[in-house]
């Protein structure tokens, strides 16, 4: 059975490299021929949007799935509409909520999920009205588009507003109150055919110039994993969602504010591979399949490492007990994330004395949670 990916970036080289201990054949697609996933699995080099490129991924798929939340949805509804019909999942709709920041707020308002205080912005005048509305400090974001931080202004004082609109309001845009967060944390769940759901412990995750740089799991007290397993379950009940879905989360004073959703496996979900019963990559494929979904249960204390911008001398990384290494198979370059580490420890101590020396080698100035 052959799974189509629309986006062959890292995230699709892992699910395939999850799915063929299970039998599963790929075929992906993106404009980019060196692509990650292509290194691994067939590979339809040419533009997200190009209708004889999608006809063959519906025709030769049984099911199709994407790794990017920026894959343009008529193309996905193209493809289910077209003479092959292929099924999609998970659900364009959450895909199409996930792509716009607006659309993801009013979600978690509609769901009573805590999200930060904001306004959108279309003019000058609305970004001083949505200042004096939301308060400062605050962020300027794109509502589309935005990845890693881009697209990002922190507001300090109402004088920087100029410069923010100078470099941002092009595009549609979306202010909210900076959040002085005690931590971040992402928690990711499956969503199978009968409308089962498993959750993964929660995650903790540092972030350095808005790129994910650590994340140690299973991270925090219980009730913050409840909490956000409460509205994760929220989410993925609303869409009647198939796959994995993540929602990332700001705490502060103990209370879980709602960043934002990706409707797919997630970076901050990598550790999963060795860290847990199952991967997430594994669960997404079992659940778009409509297969019994896998155990979620942590393995050990796990901290996941990104690689940003070259991967380190393999052999110096491997000398370390315990390290597992993940190479994307990327071309260098600054600020790019090119692979990641992960390590499994029995007990949290360890796994943070490890973390913190292999953090030191690797992601100089990043704190482990
Ligand atoms: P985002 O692209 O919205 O996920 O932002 C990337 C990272 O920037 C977040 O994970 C935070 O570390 C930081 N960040 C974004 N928005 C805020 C905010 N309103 N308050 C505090 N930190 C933020």
């Amino acid at each position: 059975m052959t799974i189509g990916i629309v986006g062959a970036g890292q995230l699709g080289r892992m699910l395939a490299l999850a799915g063929y201990p299970l039998g599963l054949d790929f075929l992906c697609l993106d404009p980019a021929g060196d692509a990650p996933a292509g290194q691994v699995a067939p590979l339809l080099t040419g533009a997200f949007t190009d209708r004889a490129l999608l006809a063959e991924l519906a025709r030769r798929c049984a099911v199709v799935t994407f790794d990017w939340e920026n894959v343009p949805v008529g193309s996905l509804r193209a493809m289910k509409r077209g003479a092959h019909g292929v099924r999609i999942a998970p659900s364009v709709a959450a895909l199409e909520c996930g792509q716009d920041r607006v659309s993801e707020k009013r979600l978690f308002e509609r769901l009573s999920i805590p999200t930060t205080r904001w306004r959108a912005v279309d003019s000058r005048a609305g970004l001083d009205a949505a200042i004096a509305a939301v308060g400062l400090p605050g962020v300027l974001k794109t509502r589309r588009l935005g990845y890693d931080g881009k697209g990002q202004a922190l507001l300090r004082r109402r004088a920087d507003a100029h410069q923010a609109w100078e470099r941002l309001g092009a595009a549609p845009l979306l202010y909210e109150e900076w959040v002085p967060f005690d931590c971040e944390v992402s928690v990711i769940g499956a969503r199978g055919a009968r409308d089962e759901v498993v959750i993964y412990p929660l995650c903790g995750n540092v972030h350095g110039a808005g790129i994910l740089r650590v994340t140690c799991a299973p991270y925090g007290p219980r009730s913050w994993h409840e909490q956000a397993g409460r509205y994760l379950r929220r989410v993925l009940a609303h869409f009647r969602y198939r796959g994995i879905l993540t929602i990332e989360f700001f705490v502060r004073g103990g209370r879980l504010i709602a960043n934002e959703m990706a409707p797919r496996v997630h970076n901050s979900g990598h550790w999963t591979i060795e860290g847990a019963a199952t991967s997430q990559f594994e669960n997404h494929l079992r659940a778009i399949l409509g297969l019994p979904l896998g155990a979620t249960r942590a393995l050990g204390h796990s901290a996941m490492i990104n690689l940003i911008g070259r991967i380190p001398p393999r052999a110096r990384l491997l000398a370390l007990e315990g390290v597992h290494l993940h190479d994307y198979g990327k071309q260098p370059r600054p600020g790019r994330k090119v692979g990641h580490c992960t390590l499994v420890e029995p007990t949290a101590a360890l796994r943070n004395a490890r973390a913190r020396r292999l953090a030191a080698k690797l992601a100089a100035g990043v704190r482990i949670p």
